[in-house]
């Protein structure tokens, strides 16, 4: 008999560890255990089933959500989920770590699973990740599988702090819907002192002694009816601003000299040359791998009438407004990310950017034509509509990018947006109610969402659905040349009446 050589040796009690250690990893079924529930009402069931993977433990989302009767909403297609916790709106989606709530990301230690058509949650991670934004306060204890529900009192849950080129943006999240009303400040010496009236929060989970933009130190301090934050100031501030939306309340701090005569009359007459409409960016969604929706009934894509349609655009400005110069994100059938197309719009002082796209829906009775802004008044459908033209970022390479961008857009859009909303609001009726009228499609108006194509762009901005592509007699008109002609028209006739009454005050 040969002799086994040390290097076989080797080799073989390599490969026998290698088969047991992939034999002891294969493991890992999921178990059923129960979760028992604590603190719930009487009425409630008093233990949920889980599935245990590896000592974690994974609850359905829907049952979650009804234990404490929030309200769910699902998409059939990408079985995405939102739940309406309060006034917060989770976003959730399978086998993914990232949960959307509202406009933010937070990141979960461990994904989702999908499990036959529902998605389950790893119960601990995503109450570390987003506990505290829920209603009520729970406490999750893993190892003896019991999940305890307590009143949470406190409606300002979390103090964040952002750095800005002429300042700094305080943001605090809310529980509750504040209104400006409710919000007192003022600054007194090195402090900036802001009340909320009947404002609730944990003084020593929110107090912190730390050096972010402007601020030193963060004091807060619950009064019987209301709470009060003090903020420590390391240098003079010009101005504070208060802006309240849902879920949050926004304190922008100016360190900017406002008084200087020269930079203000530096600035009227930028702002006067900001407002002149002399360049228009056309975004034809989709594109190259991201076919947008496609039809049910034929080979119709939603990227190729989208650029049909921008192309005539173009063509007709060109032709009609000497002193408009139009850019699109794209000319030909090809991917363009996203965050690059509105990088480009304000890479090219944009003073308008129309964003092209077709409406689908799984219900194909769905008819007529909508308009998108960026902004938070939200209704299921334009949640919806969100969803999916959001999802394209999945085609991308970095999609954790966009974390970055939703902060950046929800300053903006706090911000800057307080000076376009109006704009994009009054732009997207009047497009809205010319296709309706031209093309004549019925007219389901102008709504609000959080698209990320809308996110960033520095000017008043708009996204056409111009009809359902899902609907059989609408897919007929997308595919007509006299339909996207009258479309087209319908938007230049848009663009022509806004940029002449807006230009009418220069
Ligand atoms: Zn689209």
């Amino acid at each position: 008999m040969k002799r086994l050589n040390l290097r076989s040796v080797i080799l073989i009690v390599f490969l026998i560890n290698t088969l047991l250690i992939g034999f002891l990893t294969v493991q890992g079924a999921d178990q059923r255990v129960r979760i028992t529930l604590d603190g719930f009402p009487s009425s409630a069931p008093r233990t949920i089933q889980a599935l245990s993977k590896d000592g974690i433990l994974y609850i359905s989302a829907e049952e979650f959500a009804g234990l404490f009767s929030y309200t769910t909403f699902s998409n059939d297609k990408n079985k995405k989920m939102i739940v309406r916790a309060g006034i917060r709106n989770i976003k959730l989606s399978p086998l993914n770590p990232f949960v959307m709530v509202d406009d933010r990301t937070y990141q979960m230690a461990l994904e989702t699973r999908l499990d036959g058509d529902m998605i389950s949650i790893p119960l601990a991670v995503f109450l570390d990740a987003v506990g505290d934004q829920l209603p009520d306060q729970l406490v999750f204890d893993q190892k003896r599988r019991s999940l305890s529900k307590r009143h949470n009192p406190n409606n300002i849950s979390a103090i964040a702090i952002e750095e800005k080129a002429n300042g700094t943006l305080i943001r605090l999240s809310t529980t509750k819907d504040f209104t400006e009303g409710d919000v007192a400040h003022f600054i007194r010496r090195e402090y900036l002192y802001v009340t909320l009236l009947n404002g609730k929060l944990d003084s020593t989970q929110l107090a912190s002694e730390f050096q972010t933009g402007l601020i030193r130190k963060i004091v807060p301090f619950q009064l019987e009816n209301a709470a009060q934050i003090s903020f420590m100031l390391d240098r003079k501030v010009h101005d504070e601003k208060v802006f309240v939306q849902p879920g949050e309340v926004l304190i922008s701090l100016r360190t900017e000299n406002e008084f200087d005569a020269d930079a203000i009359q530096a600035r009227l007459d930028v702002n006067k040359k900001r407002w002149l409409i002399d360049r228009i960016i056309i975004d034809p969604g989709h594109g190259g791998r991201d076919p947008g929706a496609p039809s049910p009934y034929s080979k119709l894509v939603e990227k190729e009438v989208n650029l049909d349609i921008a192309q005539r655009l173009k063509k007709l400005i060109k032709a009609n407004l000497k002193d408009v110069e139009v850019l699109m994100t794209r000319e030909t059938d090809k991917f363009v990310p996203v965050k690059d197309r509105t990088k480009f719009a304000n890479a090219h002082d944009g003073k308008l950017f129309i964003s092209i796209h077709c409406n689908a829906n799984p219900s194909k009775s769905l008819r007529g034509v909508s308009t998108y802004i960026l902004g938070t008044r939200r209704t299921e459908e334009a949640l919806a509509v969100a969803e999916a033209e959001n999802s394209v970022i999945e085609l991308e390479e970095s999609s954790e990018a966009y974390k970055e961008m939703e902060d950046a857009a929800h300053i903006l859009n706090a911000i800057a947006q307080s000076s376009y909303l109006k704009e994009s609001e009054a732009l997207a009726q009047i497009v809205n109610d010319s296709i309706s009228k031209k093309a004549n499609v019925p007219n389901k108006g102008v709504f609000q969402a959080g698209l990320y194509v809308l996110m960033g762009a520095a000017m008043p901005r708009i996204l056409v659905e111009t009809a359902f592509i899902s609907n059989k007699y609408e897919e007929t008109l997308l595919r007509r040349r006299d339909f996207r002609q009258k479309v087209a028209e319908a938007v230049f006739e848009s663009v022509k009446a806004f940029k002449e009454k807006s230009e009418k005050g220069i």
